[in-house]
């Protein structure tokens, strides 16, 4: 969809890596299994499909052992799908040890004891340990079960949300598998993609680089 500079790309792993904290993904890992989710989406390939799972924490378990195997290489992947993936090998290792996980864990229980105001917040928690995951979850089973369609497509993605105030726009998954490669994912007049005008700006001001297709004016 876009490009970057390696300058920018390692500001973009830091922030990644700070922002995700205990539950950090790998942005070549997830890169290259979301390449493979466009491709195969709802066949057997799928690294994530609610098609091929019982329930939900089946699937993110299945997700799980399939981000692994792409992570330390061993998912035996085409090399088309790894290609211009980011990667930041120092940094990876760093966000992605266990110890570091622990301690932004200890560090979200000890800002809770001092910010919460009553005690079923900490009930919340967990949903901070786990933010990629669960975030991943929301749209790999939800936005391919639930909803509306702009498109014919030949998987199940559909449009969560007619206004998506929940997922920043991710939730307009029936368009977003249409138009891989289109930074909006809004397309009807009401499907405000809030990530969007983030991106337009960071194109504007030159941190990335938007490749020309996303200038047309799909419908
Ligand atoms: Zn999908
Ligand atoms: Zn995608």
């Amino acid at each position: 969809m876009f490009t970057m500079n390696k300058f920018w790309e390692k500001v973009f792993y830091i922030l990644t890596a700070v922002f995700q904290g205990s539950s950090f993904l790998s942005p070549k890992a997830y890169g290259i299994m979301h390449r493979l989710h466009h491709a195969h989406a709802d066949t057997e390939k799928d690294p994530h499909s609610p098609k091929y799972s019982k329930n939900l924490f089946d699937m993110m378990w299945k997700t799980r052992i399939i981000y692994s195997a792409i992570l330390t290489d061993n998912a035996n992947t085409e090399d088309k799908f790894k290609k211009n993936v980011p990667y930041w090998a120092a940094l990876e290792k760093i966000a992605g040890h266990w110890m570091v996980r622990l301690a932004w864990a200890a560090f979200y229980i000890l800002f809770y004891m001092k910010f919460a105001t009553v005690w079923w917040m900490f009930l919340l928690l967990p949903i901070h340990f786990l933010m990629g995951p669960i975030h991943g979850a929301i749209i790999n089973w939800f936005a391919h079960k639930l909803g509306y369609i702009n498109f014919k497509v030949s998987d199940t993605a559909k449009n969560l949300l007619p206004i998506d105030f929940l997922m920043m726009g991710e939730s307009y998954h029936n368009n977003h598998h249409k138009y891989g490669g289109r930074a909006n994912f809004g397309i009807k007049w009401h499907e405000l993609d809030p990530t969007y005008p983030i991106i337009w700006l960071l194109n504007l001001i030159g941190i990335i680089h938007l490749k020309k297709d996303n200038d047309l004016n799909y419908m």
